[in-house]
This record gives structure tokens, sequence and C-alpha cells, in this order.
């Protein structure tokens, strides 16, 4: 068998490249590592599961990464508040969704009148004509002033005071 004798200058290079290579490993980790960390800090606050979701990575790495993906929670939490904003948008375009005040049928926002039982829903703006909701102070369409010209149904509320007359017994 002949004696191979290896150069220095090969083993200083593969050394090198080994070293390298390691470093490059190091900071591919670490940066997996990093995203991870972020990305599960815009899904979840619970910090149990972030410190999961970092170790996972950590230790497993790229087939860590890949669990994590399958796991993770699918929204983040920005998306979150976002849908709750839209849901509640929502519901309140449904209780908007008037009901008549007499005869508790659903009517159209832009009802004028209850189809049901004739009750004035709405009033219409004496300078523009559009419909006016009998809670508005003023029309928002012309700024035109319901109470003045013209003869809007009165929907002045009387607010009534309560006043609890309750004795308290003295301790
Ligand atoms: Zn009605
Ligand atoms: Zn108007």
């Amino acid at each position: 068998m002949p004696d191979i004798t290896i150069p220095p200058v090969v083993t200083q290079v593969l050394q090198i490249s080994f070293f390298a290579l390691g470093a490059y490993a190091v900071a591919f980790i670490l940066g997996l590592v990093v995203w991870t960390a972020r990305d599960i800090s815009s899904r979840t606050r619970d910090w149990l599961v972030r410190i999961l979701a970092v170790l996972l990575v950590l230790v497993f790495n790229l087939p860590g990464l890949l669990l994590y993906f399958v796991l993770r929670p699918r929204e983040t939490l920005a998306e979150v508040y976002g849908r709750a904003l839209e849901e509640e948008a929502l519901l309140q375009d449904i209780e908007e969704q008037a009901t008549c005040p007499t005869c508790k049928r659903r009517v159209a926002q832009d009802f004028a009148l209850c189809p049901h039982c004739r009750t004035p829903l709405k009033s219409r703006c004496a300078s523009c004509r559009r419909l006016l909701s009998p809670s508005w102070e003023v029309c928002p369409y012309c700024g035109q002033e319901p109470g003045k010209a013209a003869a809007a149904p009165a929907a002045a509320k009387g607010q009534a005071a309560r006043r609890d007359e309750a004795t308290t017994p003295a301790s």
C-alpha cells in the first residue's frame, strides 16, 4: 500500500472549509430560530407555546420547522383582531337592520314607513328630500336641521328622570 502523505495546504483548506461550513450551519439554524420566534410571537401570546415552538426548531432544525408549519396557529394575532372587528361591524349592521318599533318585524334600512303597520320609521329632509333617521339632529347630506323649516314628525323623547327613593338602613 503506497504511503499517502497529505500536503499541509490541503489539510488547511479542509479545516477552513469545515469551519466555514460549521459557521454557516450555525447561522442558518440561528436564522430559523429567530424567524420562528418572530412568527410565533405574531400568532400567540402564550409564552409556553412560544418557547415550545422555538425549542422545536432549535432541536430538530428543518424537520422541526416543517412540523412547526403544520402545528402553528393558522391566523396571526393581527388577522384575528381584524376578523373580530369585521364580525363586530357585521353584527352591528345586523342590529342596525332595524326592526319596526311597533310590530317588531324586520324592515330595511331605507324604509320610510313600516310596510306591515304603517309606523313612520324615517323622516324626509325638507331640503334634499333624503331619508333621515329620527335620532339625527341634522341632515348629514345637506346640513338642514329637521326641526327647522320642515314639519318633521315630533321625535322629542322626554327623558324621564328616575328617582329611587329607597331608604337605606343605618348600620
Ligand atoms: Zn311595523
Ligand atoms: Zn338634507
